[in-house]
């Protein structure tokens, strides 16, 4: 027997409403021919990857698909930009996502400072030059307006609230607890400190003085958002024992994978928008897959042109999708493999923000049960005999068609 192989393929932004193009939706009316293969000759149903009527962040959808539980630990979306960006996370501290911004007195003016694109290098060095009296900190600039902050220190809490007011024209907030512990009111203080403090540095910096010059924005204060630590869980190699590898580009999708214990690639060419390279994707896959147990390869355009409200582009990056399956359908060895296919939250191009109906899953391989559902898409799918799972089922379905999980009882 060969040795088995599972691999989980996520489309982010996935399900659509019949609005987005006409009475179908973008994944119904894309040309899908490898997918309907999939759909075919594999057993189809519908996901509710946190639980029904719950509309999932990214972040928890993609915790809840890989059987965490977002209620067990979740404390939000800076620890995993952080890992995703390439900084270490240590349990205890706290992490933030963090936006150069440019502001006039409190007043927020632009949320990303012109999406500054220089000079990035000099403002982290400024920023890191700064002291903080209760704690220390990284602070890591990473593209155009983004980057991650990383606070180090004894009893700190990740139950504050963001200073990031998340539109431009409000005023920035100050950090407040969300708890009445110590921990929590000892770690806004920090935090409105240091914000306090790099604005300061960051005013009179060279390339602001140019930018103010040239008339662009200049970046003169970091907005904060996300607060949060390490979840301490399991890896997916103590759970399942199984060795694996995520294959993305997005920071917050490697930075989940890297939360759990999977290895992370990024093939040339993956960027995280709808002008990915897929295929580029499938085939580091597809040699991932000779290496290791367990392969997850995520792609994120669809969500990207659901909130942009653009359903031509969300079709055409499903077909693109259509094309990846298609070359893993060819390439990987059908007698030892088992795939699902499936999203992490539908966003309609209507609504253009994610919404709480289950998206289509499909579970094909040599030991899956096919139904008679004949081709991909929310209603098709929907008459398919899995019926409805939730995201926590997803693995340990797919595991169980390698034999991989244990008995419960005798
Ligand atoms: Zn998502
Ligand atoms: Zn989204």
């Amino acid at each position: 027997m060969p040795e088995k192989k599972a691999v989980l393929f996520i489309v982010d932004g996935l399900g659509g409403r019949p609005t987005d193009m006409d009475g179908e939706t973008c994944l119904e009316a894309a040309e899908t021919p490898n997918l309907d293969g999939m759909a075919s000759g594999g057993i189809n149903g519908l996901l509710h990857t946190v639980k029904r009527g719950v509309k999932p962040g990214s972040d928890v959808a993609h915790l809840s698909i890989l059987s965490y539980d977002p209620e067990e630990g979740y404390t939000g979306r800076g620890v995993f930009e952080a890992l995703g960006y390439g900084m270490d996370a240590t349990k205890g501290n706290i992490y933030f996502r963090t936006n150069f911004a440019t502001v006039d007195g409190d007043v927020v003016q632009d949320r990303r400072a012109g999406r500054i694109n220089e000079g990035q290098k000099e403002l982290e060095e400024a920023i890191n030059s700064i002291d903080l009296e209760d704690a220390e900190f990284n602070f890591k600039a990473t593209n155009q307006h983004r980057g991650a902050l990383e606070l180090v220190g004894d009893n700190l809490s990740p139950h504050i609230t963001d200073t990031d007011p998340h539109e431009s024209g409000e005023k920035m907030k100050s950090c407040e607890p969300v708890t009445s512990s110590k921990e929590a009111e000892k770690t806004a203080e920090i935090v409105n400190q240091f914000i306090e403090k790099s604005r300061e540095v960051m005013e009179d910096l060279d390339i602001n003085d140019r930018r103010k010059e040239d008339g662009e924005p200049p970046a003169n204060c970091l907005l904060l958002r996300g607060a949060s630590h390490m979840m301490d869980v399991e890896t997916l190699e103590g759970k399942y024992d199984v060795e694996s590898t995520c294959v993305a580009a997005g920071p917050l999708y490697l930075g989940v994978a890297k939360q759990v214990g999977m290895d992370v690639r990024t093939p040339d060419g993956a960027t995280g928008g709808v002008d990915s390279d897929l295929i580029a994707k499938a085939k580091t896959a597809v040699s991932e897959v000779d290496e290791k147990d367990f392969v997850f390869i995520h792609a994120k355009g669809a969500d990207n042109a659901g909130h942009d409200h653009d359903a031509e582009g969300k079709k055409k990056f499903l077909e693109k999708v259509d094309e990846a399956v298609g070359y893993l359908l060819d390439k990987l060895d059908w007698n030892r493999t088992h795939m699902v296919f499936t999203g992490d939250h539908t966003t309609p191009v209507g609504y253009g923000n994610h919404t709480a109906e289950p998206v289509p899953v499909v579970f094909y391989g040599s030991e899956v049960r096919t139904d008679s559902v004949e081709e991909i898409g929310e209603r098709s799918c929907a008459r398919g005999d899995l019926g409805h799972m939730e995201g926590l089922e997803l693995l340990p379905v797919l595991f169980n068609y390698n034999d991989w999980t244990e008995k419960y009882g005798s």
